[in-house]
């Protein structure tokens, strides 16, 4: 049965780079040059976190550049500007700039591994000199300073002096349809044997069109649809095999870091300077902070899966994951990412677990379980026996340290037998500090809790 598919794997397209007067040595100066004045005049994001979660996609990918694109001295950096428009760039010899906005508007990690793939591409194939070999008699020396021109300037107007104009810089910055066409067919095969999907990549530029407006992000006119966009790569993809699975399943705390974020610079703001005083991480400890109201006093009440009727604070919403479970939760505490990944600070989950008939064996599985994606889950106590749904049930006290705030939440796991000996859950989560308030909420909606399974 594999031996099937190799047919279909030969039909990739090959891309074969145009010829280049310049070499390898010169993009990679060029880059660098024109790296050091971006790093100067846009805000940089320098969040840690955010910045390693870019890196570490970026080296996956590198690893599927294929061989004979692969330039001794081109080094492939990432790096996060703190803009809110949706776009990215790249420079010559490998220095990556991602804006925040375009990280905020993907829907996957791997819709982010799409758009910096086809970056990749771009600077693999060397299309930034290519052209100016086509543009001819450039020099080379002038081409930072005008690069430079291209990206700011095209990101906030024209906040670079006369010198530029239509200067050099667009040759590395925008290109025709070909190089486009190139970019995604070649980046897509850099995400297949990176191990992303590349019909994410499509999906990507859908997203980007989808936030448009009025002119479309500068993305979209950086890297103009050479036509048949979408179609063309997932056909493209239908060539290709995934080597693996890169995905991280970082996605939804990274979003929920920078939702948590003070908002990005416009590139209005950039323009007039008002950036330039703030180049600080964003989080002063480093870390998100998540404002979220209290429970309400109020409440209201659900059926879930069926069998449950709850009643939680009504401003607490349903959510469902993919495994069939619920979460209740306000406004800002919970972070959905790709294939269903969940992630909440505030409120409470119910699911459904397997159950051997003994509740209290059955509970330290599950805690064993959550410890497993939680490395920081600690037992702050004994569980004590209390009624859940008018049966026996168990409530654990445990604690965490939060994925998305990187602070320290009080955890209560609530369990009881179901009629077929698979086990309920309720995991109810709250900020350390708001433990009190929260346990009395949780309480509240362990009490209203009616079980009618069969
Ligand atoms: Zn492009």
């Amino acid at each position: 049965m594999v031996a099937l598919s190799l047919s279909v794997l030969s039909a990739q397209t090959r891309i074969v780079p145009d010829k280049n007067k310049y070499t390898p040595a010169q993009d990679v100066q060029l880059g660098q040059e024109a790296a050091a004045e971006v790093k100067k005049e846009l805000p940089m994001l320098n969040d840690d976190r955010v910045d390693n979660y870019v890196e570490d996609i970026g080296s996956r990918l590198v690893n599927g550049i294929p061989s004979d694109l692969r330039h001794p001295g081109f080094r492939y950096t990432f790096d996060v500007v703190n803009q809110k428009e949706i776009n990215a760039f790249a420079l010559p010899g490998g220095p990556m700039f991602l804006n925040r906005g375009m990280l905020e508007a993907a829907k996957s990690e791997g819709e982010v591994a799409g758009v910096m793939a086809h970056e990749m591409a771009h600077v693999a194939l060397r299309h930034g000199t290519a052209q100016a070999t086509k543009g001819e008699k450039f020099q080379i020396g002038a081409i930072a300073g005008q690069v430079l021109g291209a990206i700011v300037g095209g990101a906030a107007g024209s906040i670079i002096s006369q010198g530029s104009q239509f200067g050099l810089g667009t040759y590395f910055m925008k290109y025709g349809r070909e190089y486009e066409r190139q970019a995604d067919l070649m980046g897509a095969q850099i995400m297949a044997r990176a191990g992303y999907d590349p019909r994410e990549m499509a999906n990507m530029f859908r997203t980007i069109q989808a936030q448009g407006g009025g002119g479309g992000p500068e993305w979209m006119s950086d890297h103009p649809d050479p036509g048949n966009r979408y179609n063309y790569i997932v056909k493209e993809a239908s060539t290709l095999r995934v080597e693996g699975n890169a995905n991280s399943g970082q996605f939804p705390s990274i979003q929920a870091r920078l939702r948590s974020m003070s908002p990005a610079y416009t590139a209005e703001q950039i323009a007039k300077g008002q950036a330039r005083s703030s180049k600080q991480p964003v989080g002063t400890s480093g870390r998100a902070v998540v404002k979220v109201d209290p429970p309400a006093s109020q409440y209201r009440t659900y059926s879930a899966a069926d069998f449950l009727r709850v009643s939680v604070p009504a401003n607490w919403d349903p959510v469902g994951d993919r495994d069939g479970g619920v979460t209740y939760a306000p406004e800002g505490g919970f972070f959905q990412g790709e294939n269903g990944q969940t992630a909440f600070t505030h409120g409470v989950q119910f699911g459904v677990a397997q159950g051997s008939g003994n509740l209290q064996r059955d509970t330290q599985q599950l805690v064993q379980g959550f410890a497993r994606s939680n490395p920081d889950l600690q037992s702050t106590g004994s569980a004590r026996r209390e009624s859940i749904g008018g049966r026996q049930g168990i409530t654990t006290p445990l604690s965490n340290v939060s994925e998305v705030t990187g602070q320290r939440e009080y955890i209560t796991l609530s369990t009881t037998q179901l009629r077929d000996g698979s086990v309920l859950y309720m995991i109810g989560v709250a900020p350390q500090p708001e433990a009190t308030t929260y346990e009395t909420a949780f309480r509240r909606v362990r009490q209203s809790l009616q079980i009618a399974d069969r």
